[in-house]
């Protein structure tokens, strides 16, 4: 059977294949990163700050976070780039937390991580077997 799940972006249901969102998301992911890089080629954008390339393209901060977070924009290229710290939310150029909070919870954190990914996989779970429920459901009635 097709793995149908809720887009994270539009919460629409769609048929999970080649990517993480849906179709109408995924294109205006890609416009947006459009935007974004026609932006930072410019040489006088070089040194944008993560605001100013949101206000200049419209594109929402969080998509520029996404895309430098995916290695997509490279902070080696735009120095002032970056994404915010999982825990603080201070802005980071690598990993998932900013030195401080890493030195915090070094051994804690990959339990807390670990939990999520199971409870995530059991959701996953619940929400298939709900709707195989369905489908049977509704072939019995049609016989
Ligand atoms: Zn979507
Ligand atoms: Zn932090």
């Amino acid at each position: 059977m097709k793995d149908v799940a809720n887009c994270p972006k539009c919460g629409g249901l769609f048929v999970k294949a080649l990517r993480p969102i849906c179709n109408h998301c995924f294109k205006i992911q890609e416009e947006h990163f459009e935007k974004v890089t026609t932006f930072m080629r410019k040489k006088q954008n070089r040194m944008a700050t993560l605001r100013e390339v949101h206000e200049q393209t419209e594109v929402p901060l969080e998509q520029i976070h996404q895309f430098v977070r995916e290695g997509r924009l490279l902070t080696r290229q735009f120095p002032n780039l970056g994404y915010p710290c999982e825990s603080c939310g201070s802005i980071i150029k690598e990993g998932r937390l900013c030195e401080s909070c890493k030195g915090n919870i070094t051994g804690g954190l990959e339990k807390i991580e670990r939990e999520k990914e199971r409870l995530e996989a059991l959701e996953k779970e619940e929400k298939r077997q709900q709707h195989s429920a369905y489908h049977s459901l509704s072939d019995r009635v049609k016989k």
